[in-house]
């Protein structure tokens, strides 16, 4: 089978290295990315769209491969200038060419733009080959619940500030979605799912990127009625994160840290949940019900062993859905969901 029209889920770094490896392996297919806009973030007034610019950057070219994330050959006059201002917030680091992107992108949202024209825009500088769909044109923040160690009191902060600035380390009591009741999937969301011949969810984190474009309202919906395969890529290699803090997202699930975990926790999409099959690593075992489970490398450790993934991925996405999507009507109430 050839893939015409193939379309991605993606949080950042995981996520722009797959779709790189995916673009490399199959150059003639349409590819679309719907990527997650939760981590967004104002700081300085300047909107921030992290992984919009970790995927854009990425296959562009311009990202910096050491770090995974912001501009390659990167200085920082600025973020020394607002230092000396004792400007807050100083922990998160923006670039000086960094900031263009976030200048223009602000500029072109308080001219009333909507977000997914403001980031074709941005694309267009950079080609990136993928067309870059954020998953909402609405505004949707990802803010964790934590207990104060002082007080024990629970607050919530946003996503940004318990991941870049604290590492992670306060314990994660949930993580709520700010602003997604009145969010709904951008422009061509719902029409790429609608033409693909396969949707993948690649090793991105499952909670605070892929479970986050999934909770916008209909998107899951939109997915499952996709006429390709829908495939998923664990992001959990021998039981451990490859980077990032999955592995302090998952248990506030009650999911557990593994590929197996991670594959039950998607479901067969037989069985009210995604997945029509699930890549794990060589030597992970995974049972996922109803779910057909491969086990070929998974580690993007260099161009050609990602496309190598990328291939495997389209592999199993051969044969068509392994169950029709439902049909109208006969949809499951999302509420009733196990894995939500
Ligand atoms: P983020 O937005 O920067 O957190 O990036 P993602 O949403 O893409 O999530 C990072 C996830 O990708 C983590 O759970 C990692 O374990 C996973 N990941 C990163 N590199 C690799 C890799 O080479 N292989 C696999 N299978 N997963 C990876
Ligand atoms: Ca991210």
């Amino acid at each position: 089978m050839s893939f015409v029209h193939i379309v991605v889920l993606a949080g950042g770094v995981g996520g722009a290295r797959f779709l790189a490896g995916l673009r490399s392996a199959v150059p003639d297919a349409r590819l679309t990315a719907v990527v997650n806009t939760g981590d967004d973030v104002t700081l300085h007034g300047l909107r921030i769209c992290p992984d919009l610019d970790t995927v854009m950057y990425t296959l562009g070219g311009g990202i910096d491969p050491e770090r995974g994330w912001g501009r390659a050959g990167e200085s920082w006059t600025v973020r020394a200038e607002l230092a000396a201002y004792g400007a807050e917030p100083t922990w998160f680091g923006l670039g000086d060419r960094d900031l263009a992107t976030h200048l223009v992108r602000t500029r072109m949202l308080d001219a009333g733009y909507p977000l997914s024209q403001v980031t074709a825009a941005l694309a267009d500088r950079w080609q990136p080959g993928v067309e870059l769909l954020p998953m909402t044109d609405q505004r949707v923040e990802t803010h964790v619940v934590v207990a104060d160690p002082a007080t024990g009191r629970q607050q919530a902060v946003h996503f940004q500030e318990w991941w870049v600035r604290h590492r992670a380390e306060p314990e994660a009591r949930a993580f709520v979605q700010v602003g997604v009741d009145a969010a709904k999937p951008a422009p061509g969301v719902a029409e790429a799912f609608a033409a693909a011949d396969a949707v993948l969810l690649a090793p991105s984190n499952p909670v605070v990127s892929v479970g986050t474009i999934l909770g916008v309202p209909g998107l899951r919906e939109a997915l499952l009625a996709t006429p390709g395969r829908v495939v998923g890529v664990s992001p959990i290699v021998s039981g451990a994160v490859v980077r990032g803090m999955a592995d302090r997202c998952l248990p506030v699930l009650g999911v557990e840290v593994s590929a197996e975990g991670v594959g039950r926790h998607y479901g067969a999409r037989s069985a009210g949940g995604l997945l029509d099959a699930w890549l794990v690593h060589t030597g992970d075992a995974a049972d996922v019900p109803a779910v057909a489970v491969r086990a070929v490398p998974l580690l993007m450790s260099s161009p050609e062993a990602t496309a190598a993934l990328a291939r495997a991925t389209l592999d199993a996405a051969v044969g068509g859905p392994l169950c029709p999507p439902p049909l109208a009507g006969s949809r499951r109430d999302p509420e009733e969901r196990p894995d939500d």
